[in-house]
């Protein structure tokens, strides 16, 4: 029987998802697509939900534990944070940029011109802060918040290289077989990706379809043409710089978990794939496991474009020209507004708001582009995905591991 590759299966699933969606457009009959197979996709993303959670906390605290010194632990966390940051300054500065170049091709809506400005955020800094840090052991994995579960593998990960000796090593070795369950699990499950990815894909063209967008087809191509800057010169040119892997390379390799993070729209979801992609560009386990669930978590290049065309594009439908400040407010709020940013879809058009009302922009402007967010999202998440790839290899240099 013909075995088809991982990356061919959601392939396939990809062009018959686009088929049917259509068919059923042309028929009329999208919103059938929405009922019976929306459910089949949530499943799939829940499933995947479920096991993430204890995946990163055993699998930080396993990239922790495997440093073996805390010195190092801090060195390697210190560069990964500097390296998230600076791509998504990059990333959003680009987008922002580009998008201002071409914002004679957005529409002014006469109705929306004069609007108010925005109410100022309700969430303080400080708020924001606090919220990384856990008050209770259950919580975050009851709330799935993910920073939360990240802080506590750290502290875990330290208390275990502390502890040393004989007990460190036994729980060090605890550490490995939870971690080696849950990627098991998640490996059962994923075996059901093409279904998913159909189920998934399905509605979201039913939906949209060839009709997709009108008037906002200028922004989504606005976006997608920073997206693919992001990815095809940024990422491709840290790879070759850090670490001499060439764009052909770190593309082909990245494939299936590109494919897959665009017919998801999750890149906690994608994490799995994303770390086997990782090793297969050589960076070691023990860097993959502590920097790409850090990276699900709080590095999204993807979003931060979206945050930063979708700013300019509202401006210019408010009539409403943007100001230097206005544009640094952007910038730095949605870079930090990422970090908290969960890797689910739709989590980057709720930061939006955030984003907006530190620029004093309309939040009302959110209902210009909530409508499309699906096929936003698809490729903010590529990008977001792709990014913490980038980073694990830029900081695994040129010390390639072979590939297992
Ligand atoms: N869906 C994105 C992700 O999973 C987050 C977002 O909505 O921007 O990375």
């Amino acid at each position: 029987m013909l075995k088809l590759s991982f990356t061919m299966q959601i392939l396939v699933a990809m062009v018959a998802a686009v088929a049917v969606g259509l068919g059923l457009q042309f028929a009329g009959q999208g919103e059938l697509a929405g009922r019976f197979l929306g459910p089949g996709g949530t499943i799939f993303l829940n499933l995947i939900k479920y096991i993430v959670c204890p995946l990163v906390l055993f699998s930080v605290m396993g990239g922790i534990v495997s440093m073996d010194d805390l010195k190092k632990v801090g060195v390697v966390g210190a560069k990964t944070l500097a390296c998230f940051f600076t791509t998504s300054l990059v990333a959003v500065v680009f987008a922002l940029f580009a998008s201002m170049a071409v914002k004679g091709v957005f529409p002014l809506l006469k109705s929306a011109a004069g609007a108010a400005p925005a109410a100022p955020p309700s969430t303080t800094v400080a708020d924001m802060l606090i919220g990384i840090f856990p008050s209770n052991f259950a919580k975050p994995f009851m709330d799935a918040n993910m920073l939360q579960i990240i802080v506590m593998a750290i502290l875990f990960g330290i208390a275990i290289i502390l502890i040393g000796g004989e007990n460190g090593k036994r729980l060090e070795q605890g550490v490995r077989l939870m971690d080696g369950l849950c990627v098991k699990t998640l490996e059962v499950i994923m075996k059901l990706s093409p279904i998913g990815v159909f189920c998934l894909m399905c509605p979201v063209v039913a939906a949209n379809g060839a009709t997709v967008i009108g008037s906002l087809a200028a922004v989504v191509a606005v976006a997608y043409g920073c997206y693919a800057f992001h990815l095809l010169v940024i990422d491709t040119l840290c790879v070759k710089l850090f670490a001499g892997v060439s764009p052909r390379e770190f593309l082909s390799k990245m494939s299936p978990a590109i494919l897959f993070a665009f017919s998801s729209s999750s890149s906690v979801g994608s994490l799995p794939i994303n770390m086997r992609c990782a090793e297969s560009l050589g960076v070691p386990r023990s860097l993959a496991s502590f920097v790409l669930p850090l990276g699900a978590t709080i590095n999204m290049n993807g979003t931060v474009i979206y945050h930063g065309v979708s700013a300019v594009f509202i401006a210019a439908c408010y009539g409403i020209s943007l100001s230097v400040e206005q544009m640094v407010a952007i910038a730095v709020t949605s870079t930090l507004a990422s970090i908290g940013t969960a890797g689910v879809p739709g989590a980057g058009v709720v930061m939006l708001a955030m984003v907006l009302s530190a620029a004093g922009l309309p939040l009302d402007g959110i209902a210009l582009v909530a409508g499309v967010d699906r096929i936003f999202d698809m490729g903010r998440t590529v990008l977001n995905i792709s990014g913490d790839t980038t980073a694990a290899v830029m900081l695994n240099g040129r010390r390639r591991a072979v590939a297992a």
